[in-house]
């Protein structure tokens, strides 16, 4: 089959960049499917604007996802008869200058909803449109936009509970199709850089441990969501917080990077419940929906309270007396896996090692530092967003301050887990401890870094501090 070079005389047809972000996908992607529509040639542009990003530019894991998700997006361009054109710098300056290079007249984008990213798109659109550059935005990433959702006052939900079933009440949209057949491409590519000079890739051979059981980009995406729906969805519910299991999906890098979006995932759960009409179909087709929602609820948080990232919701926590730690004697041994106990230290090399941790061990471990170490959770969020292949702002923000207690509908700071009957409970077999601590029992494994009765008392006695009017 011949290319599909746009037949219209150069001067009419209206040649869009598809400018991708986090929707590093061809299918479900509403602005590719958009450019495709409007019937002139496309072009599609990944740009590295990491001052773009705020204070929270792509961390080491994530890059490497990054590297290797954008190879797989590349791919899927050629084998529609297009290509992947690569620049670095601020996004607006590198738009305006593919635009004066090839005459487009036209921008479009799948929203992001991070602080800066949100304030740089504006400026850009408003910028755009004063100089007669059509620029539009679509919807790749959530079920439902924050921006769509509010409770009765008109406000944010701040409580996971009544935010989901009131999305609940509607029904999101159905993935959008992809057009078929080749692309239509420009008469002429721009310079594209050489995706290895974007220089994603970790210098040491760090990130060995992150292949196995990965495939980035949008077929690793669709086949992981295929196996995981034949292998464990019904089982979700009962096998999600076993470490020793592996019965969740690991979706998480795949829907960051947009290698797969959450529309997709509910046709998935809405074809199995096809035949029954039951919706969801099982108890575990139920539970998964509902950590699809956190996701969501996430998002919504992140939207519409943008200090977050940094600073606790609970703004009396702005005034808790964190434990000096002096020459970050403490924070290293977390981040080693060397605290002494075994399931925060299985964790905390699970995540160096692999780029990706089990959420019921992201918990303990984050509680473990925040009230054992008695460490500022910020200083956590950024350990996870270096080495967490799947570090997204909205889901780490939520989870540090639902770990620290200080953010919404959060675990309150009093409850406090103990390490070992955590482990007792959801690795009753010691499996996973001993799959990641291979020293355990060998006396070579460190003592206990704190006393956790001790630690739990003073971490008490810190919260009364804050309490107290
Ligand atoms: P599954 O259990 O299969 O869940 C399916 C999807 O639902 C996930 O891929 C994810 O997109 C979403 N999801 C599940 N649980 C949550 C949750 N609690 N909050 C928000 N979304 C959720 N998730 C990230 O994607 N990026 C992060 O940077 C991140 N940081 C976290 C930090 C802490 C301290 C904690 C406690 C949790 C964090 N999570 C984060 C949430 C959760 O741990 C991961 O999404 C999950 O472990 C990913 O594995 P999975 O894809 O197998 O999840």
């Amino acid at each position: 089959m011949g290319r599909a070079v746009s037949t219209l005389p150069a001067s009419q047809a209206v040649l869009t960049v598809v400018w991708f972000r986090q929707d590093l996908r061809l299918r479900d992607n509403p602005a590719l499917s958009a450019a495709l529509k409007a019937g002139g040639p496309v072009m599609p542009v990944f740009i590295w604007d990491e001052a773009g990003e705020g204070n929270w530019a792509p961390g080491a894991a994530s890059r490497w996802w990054l590297h290797r998700s954008l190879v797989s997006l590349h791919r899927s361009l050629v084998e529609k008869g297009s290509r992947l054109t690569i620049r670095r710098g601020p996004a607006e300056r590198v738009l305006r200058e593919l635009i004066a290079e090839t005459g487009a007249t036209s921008v479009v984008w799948n929203r992001r909803y991070e602080p800066a990213v949100r304030e740089r798109d504006a400026t850009l659109k408003a910028a755009f449109a004063r100089d007669g550059i059509s620029a539009a935005s679509y919807n790749s990433a959530l079920l439902f936009e924050p921006h769509t959702v509010a409770n009765r006052e008109g406000k944010p939900f701040q409580v996971f509970g009544p935010y989901w079933r009131h999305c609940l009440e509607r029904t999101p949209e159905v993935p959008v199709a992809l057009p078929t057949g080749e692309f239509a491409v420009p008469v002429k590519w721009p310079r594209s850089l050489a995706l290895d000079e974007l220089d994603l890739l970790p210098k040491k051979n760090w990130a060995a441990g992150f292949t196995p059981h990965r495939t980035p980009g949008e077929a690793g995406a669709a086949e992981q969501l295929k196996e995981f729906v034949r292998r464990s969805m019904a089982e979700y519910d009962t096998q999600r917080d076993r470490p020793d299991l592996g019965g969740t999906s690991r979706l998480s890098p795949h829907l960051h990077h947009g290698e797969i979006g959450p529309r997709q995932v509910w046709a998935a759960l809405a074809h199995r419940s096809k035949s029954s009409g039951v919706f969801p179909l099982t108890n575990g087709d139920r539970v998964f929906l509902t950590e699809i929602g956190w996701r969501e609820f996430a998002h919504h948080l992140l939207f519409h309270f943008p200090e977050t990232p940094e600073r606790p919701l609970r703004r009396n926590f702005e005034r808790f007396p964190w434990a000096k730690d002096p020459y970050d004697k403490l924070l290293r041994k977390w981040q080693q896996g060397q605290t002494g106990y075994p399931i925060v230290d299985a964790g905390m090399r699970q995540l160096w090692q692999t780029g990706w941790m089990h959420n019921r061990v992201r918990m303990i471990v984050a509680s473990f530092l925040v009230k054992d170490l008695r460490l500022p959770w910020t200083v956590g969020a950024q350990w996870f967003w270096d080495t967490l292949v799947d570090a997204d702002l909205a889901n780490n923000t939520l989870g540090w301050q639902w770990s620290a207690g200080c953010g919404a509908d959060a675990a309150p700071y009093f409850r406090i887990f103990s390490p070992e009957r955590q482990a007792e409970k959801f690795d009753p077999l010691g499996e996973y401890r001993r799959a990641w601590v291979k020293e355990l029992g060998t006396g070579d494994y460190p003592e206990p870094c704190v006393d956790h009765a001790k630690a739990r008392m003073e971490a008490l006695e810190a919260l009364k501090s804050i309490s107290a009017r």
